[in-house]
């Protein structure tokens, strides 16, 4: 169901009030919260209601849903932001449609993704994304390996490394405290690194109390998707 103008502007309303509550709990400023609003599945319609609200960022799973968007949407000035699984075959077209991603996971990945981004256009903004819930079968990188994986990726010329992600099984928000562990202990190395995306809509308050400084919000802005395979 598309949902309407005010809908949605009541969703952002909303999630923009939970950020702020939390935020002040725990005395962040809510100016070093950014929201991404999750658009997969999602009408180019709904984007540009939220964009019309001050939306900016805009997060995608799949290239080429994000593809058909970015074309439809092209008259805005939209950050796009690739937040799902990057297969190696894929890499160019991300490299040249998205000013972030926060989904990588291997050196090949940020090898290719460096490799390919346009020279005219300004270095990608990448996260590394860490599975903290130790099960194999899931996309990130394990804990242990982030360090060696963070020292090859800074070195890459057209990549600007700026933390990690993840995205843990639901109701283990211990994971997202262990995350920023994790990169506490990176900035002592790299102080530069400076963002954790973590924390969707049933979670966003435990992942801004432990750090976040993005938080990937879809259901809370636009209303349940239609279920798709691998969401
Ligand atoms: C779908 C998705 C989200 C948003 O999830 P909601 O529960 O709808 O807020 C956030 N991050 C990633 C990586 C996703 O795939």
């Amino acid at each position: 169901m598309q949902p309407t103008e005010t809908s949605v502007e009541n969703s952002l309303k909303q999630v923009q009030c939970r950020l702020e509550r939390v935020a002040e709990q725990v005395g962040r400023p809510v100016a070093a919260i950014h929201l991404l609003a999750v658009s997969k599945m999602q009408t180019p319609e709904s984007i540009r209601q939220l964009y019309q609200r001050g939306q900016r960022d805009f997060g995608e799973n799949y290239l080429q849903e994000a593809v058909d968007k970015q074309q439809q949407l092209a008259d805005l000035d939209i950050v796009w932001h690739f937040i799902g699984p990057v297969q190696r075959n894929k890499t160019q077209e991300i490299a040249r449609s998205f000013s972030w991603v926060h989904s990588v996971d291997r050196l090949v990945v940020a090898q290719r993704l460096s490799a390919q981004r346009p020279s005219g256009m300004r270095p990608l903004d990448i996260c590394i994304q860490v599975n903290m819930d130790g099960e194999t079968s899931k996309s990130g990188c394990p804990p242990q390996a982030v360090a060696e994986l963070v020292a090859a990726v800074i070195a890459l010329p057209q990549l600007r490394l700026r933390g990690l992600m993840t995205l843990p099984a639901p109701g283990n928000t211990q994971a997202f405290y262990a995350l920023a562990e994790v990169l506490r202990q990176l900035q002592c190395t790299w102080p530069q690194l400076d963002s954790l995306s973590m924390g969707m809509s049933a979670d966003l308050e435990d992942a801004v109390r432990a750090g976040a400084t993005w938080v990937r919000v879809g259901t809370a802005l636009f209303g349940k998707r239609n279920q798709r395979e691998g969401i």
